[in-house]
């Protein structure tokens, strides 16, 4: 297949061609709508209208973990369970650290070989964007992009630092979180917030010597997810031990995650936390299109540097400053009004 096909593609040709399954087309996709490149606003956003109404029959996890814990090695085990299972397997690599550092914390080529040449798996990093606002919804739209392409189950991994995790968390149905046992202070390392995010935590490398510390630390968590209030879903959060190398436990996360499935599918809210998930998408879109919409209006791109001058050199407060340029934005809408 040529390459060059793409070069005059429309949005059309791009759904149409998603939803045949072409893989390049999906990648190409996503780059369209990650990019900030104003050319990219319209086409970006007509693929994805077309993509909408063939999307949301997926299941998506939401995998994070400190860097080392395994997720890496864990998605590619549980990656190949699920494509064993004729699922089509999505899975979309948050790094914050890609554009702030060369080196990016979850690494690259050498990450899920064997997922990444399995035919009914496709890989794609995202990155970070500017804002964690950006990435929160570049990767939701990426999520229908690959549900346009027929995947079925997304998988969303996320390196564990603090925000992130709350952008994950409401973009998907279910929330993984890998932890180590061995230092002994596991529950100090797994920060409150992300305990009343997680539906399942699972303690990786349960193999070797590491046996005995993975069973006290499961048994501290259980005791510690006791004071817990109750969720109003009905689902009480698992704690589980695996060996992401050695595949052992990756069916019984499978089978926790299915029970998870059938009982929020049953007392519906499954698609009570999708309808949520969507307001809160909606919110994000329509604060990160103001803010767009703010910062590239004329007379704001103009008056900027010299009211952030004046609030340097303390000529105007912070206040005053943000109220004029907001009047001044105002007035650019509708000259007339005073
Ligand atoms: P990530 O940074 O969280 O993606 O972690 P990786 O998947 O890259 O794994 C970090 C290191 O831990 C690698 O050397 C893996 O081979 C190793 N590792 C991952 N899972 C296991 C496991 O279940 N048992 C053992 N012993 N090592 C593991």
């Amino acid at each position: 297949m040529s390459l060059n096909k793409y070069q005059n593609f429309t949005a059309k040709d791009y759904i149409e061609s998603i939803k045949m399954g072409d893989i390049i087309s999906l990648s190409k996709a996503i780059s369209i709508i990650e990019s900030s490149a104003v050319k990219h606003l319209s086409i970006a956003q007509e693929i994805l209208e077309g993509c909408l109404p063939l999307s949301g029959n997926s299941i998506r996890i939401g995998v994070t973990g400190i860097p080392g814990v395994g997720k890496s090695t864990f998605i590619e085990a549980f990656g190949k369970l699920l494509t064993s299972k004729n699922y089509k397997v999505a899975v979309l690599t948050i790094d914050p650290s890609s554009n702030l550092v060369k080196g990016s914390i979850l690494g690259d080529k050498t990450r899920m070989i064997e997922l990444s040449t399995d035919p009914n798996a496709f890989i794609r990093p995202t990155p970070s964007g500017d804002s964690l606002g950006g990435v929160a919804h570049k990767t939701r739209e990426a999520i229908i992009l690959c549900e346009a392409a027929g995947f079925n189950m997304i998988l969303i991994e996320t390196v564990g630092v603090g925000q992130n995790e709350i952008a994950v968390h409401s973009m998907v149905d279910f929330f993984l979180l890998l932890s180590l046992a061995g230092a002994g202070d596991e529950l100090q390392g797994i920060k409150r917030g992300i305990i009343e995010m997680a539906d399942l935590f699972v303690f990786n490398k349960d193999d070797n010597q590491n046996t005995a510390n993975i069973r006290i630390a499961k048994s501290d968590l259980e005791r510690a997810l006791h004071l817990f209030p109750a969720k109003d879903n009905g689902w009480n959060p698992k704690v589980i031990s695996c060996s992401a190398l050695y595949k052992t436990g990756i069916d019984e996360i499978w089978n926790l995650v299915q029970d998870y499935i059938k009982l929020t599918k049953n007392n519906e809210f499954w698609d009570k936390k999708r309808n949520q998930q969507n307001k809160i998408w909606f919110d994000e879109v329509l604060k990160s299109d103001l803010l767009y919409l703010f910062y590239n209006t004329e007379i704001i791109k103009n008056s900027l540097v010299n009211y952030k001058t004046q609030v340097q050199n303390q000529s105007k407060t912070p206040i005053k400053a943000a109220q004029e340029l907001i009047d001044l934005f105002k007035k650019y809408f509708n000259p007339n009004k005073q």
